[in-house]
């Protein structure tokens, strides 16, 4: 169980957006959008580990910057917002 609120609708959205403009910066640049199998499992191990207190298992989501994991995992642009796991650079 997890007591922490995830951010409001508004913040969620600028979440959201920052996240499609780095996609979209990285696919311009010609670099790789979505991670391998292996990283995501990696990523995916920690959040579920929940050493961050911040991992919500009932909708996959993280409750500190509201995103649905199993989307944000997957895009190489992304990170941990508390620093548990970096993004992919090559
Ligand atoms: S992204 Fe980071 S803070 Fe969020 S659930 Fe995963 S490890 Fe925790």
């Amino acid at each position: 169980m997890n007591d922490k609120k995830p951010p409001a609708i508004t913040q969620k959205g600028k979440n959201v957006a920052g996240a499609m403009f780095r996609v979209a910066k990285q696919t311009l640049s010609g670099g790789r959008v979505l991670a391998t199998d292996g990283e995501f499992q990696f990523r995916m191990t920690l959040c579920k580990s929940n050493v961050c207190g911040s991992f919500i298992e009932s909708n996959m989501t993280c409750v500190v910057c509201g995103c649905f994991l199993d989307y944000k995992l997957s895009l190489t642009t992304e990170e941990c917002p508390l620093g548990f796991w970096a993004s992919i650079k090559e």
